[in-house]
């Protein structure tokens, strides 16, 4: 294999497949839109504390797009201080380039492959995480159902009775309605469900963009069953591409406002009632991402010939153990949480 060629992890799929070179660059482009849209309200943001632990104890950790990334020095979460409002994120997602140039192209271009390699994956991984930790979920409440593909996977599985797809954004409810799936569209925070009725909530990628993660976790812990399992994905703050290079790392951007790690999902769960029974991080793309920040010329070889040597020179030989040793060290920025409602 070239030392250019996209490397197949074991799955068989490569970044490429789900984020395709030709179309991200356009994509780029209406990213560049977006950043520009929220930085020109950058004067009415606000402080808030730590969205793990709550205090104000923070250092400055980098600037990217002119914010400000700081780190709790309680419990090292990274965020965005000060942030958005609530009303000027509602705003932005409203008026988003990028999230419409997600739902016109990306989406509909890699969906079947974001199906086979993403979802199903998903769906059973969460079949088996309830088999294991013997939850048999009567009512799935997925927050932040999108295109609703998750939701068509996991029911295909026919191991729940109810699932209930929560979507505030109006187009991606929408399209969830015609896929046939019960929607909720609301954000979680005001939506109107029985306390006490689900026992088993998802959630995936959706964190990192909220302004305030505690009220997110709070309601879900609301309308839980004790008993009843969350289970949450989102980017590690801690993980390979973000610590080797929060400028390049395409998991910092302006809409990830909180960054938090295997620590401090504990911290913030612990807050709202729940038992963190198990914090992973399985990705797949961690070491392709930082390589490609080396071909790229990103990143030079002579900043960090160690890494350079692993993921360039030695990547056909290096690559998949390197991946391996990262995601089973809660070292990849892909983390999963499962936490038990008291
Ligand atoms: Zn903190």
């Amino acid at each position: 294999m070239s030392k250019n060629a996209a490397k197949k992890n074991p799955d068989g799929f490569t970044e490429n497949d789900i984020r395709p070179d030709d179309i991200m660059k356009k994509q780029h482009a209406v990213m560049m839109a977006d950043i520009d849209y929220i930085l020109k309200s950058k004067a009415d943001f606000i402080q808030v504390n730590c969205p793990a632990c709550d205090q104000d104890n923070s250092d400055r950790a980098f600037q990217k797009y002119t914010l400000d990334y700081r780190q709790c020095k309680e419990c090292e979460t990274l965020y965005i201080n000060p942030r958005p409002t609530e009303d000027q994120l509602a705003d932005f997602y409203k008026n988003s380039q990028n999230y419409d140039f997600w739902n016109k192209h990306i989406f509909p271009a890699t969906e079947d492959a974001r199906r086979e390699n993403i979802f199903k994956p998903r769906a059973v991984k969460v079949q088996e995480i309830c088999d294991r930790l013997g939850l048999k979920p009567k009512k799935l409440v997925e927050v932040g159902a999108g295109f609703g593909t998750f939701c068509e996977e996991i029911l295909k599985l026919d191991f729940i009775e109810e699932v209930i797809a929560v979507e505030p954004t109006p187009s991606l409810s929408e399209t969830c309605r015609k896929k046939g799936l019960t929607v909720v569209e609301s954000p979680i925070e005001k939506a109107d469900f029985e306390p006490g009725s689900v026992d088993l909530i998802c959630s995936f990628e959706v964190l990192e963009h909220l302004f305030s993660p505690s009220d997110f976790i709070e309601k879900c812990g609301a309308i839980m069953k004790p008993g009843g399992l969350a289970i949450i994905t989102n980017p590690n703050g801690k993980g390979f591409d973000v610590v080797v290079s929060p400028e390049h790392s395409g998991t910092v951007d302006v809409e990830h406002l909180n960054y938090f790690h295997p620590g401090s999902m504990k911290v913030l769960f612990e807050r709202h009632g729940f038992e963190v029974l198990e914090v992973m991080t399985p990705g797949k793309l961690d070491a392709e991402l930082v390589r490609k920040m080396f071909l790229s010329g990103k990143i030079k070889q002579e900043e960090n010939p160690f890494l350079y040597q692993i993921l360039v020179e030695n990547w056909d030989q290096d690559g998949d153990a390197f991946q391996d040793f990262l995601a089973e060290n809660n070292l990849s920025s892909h983390m999963w949480t499962i936490a038990r409602k008291k």
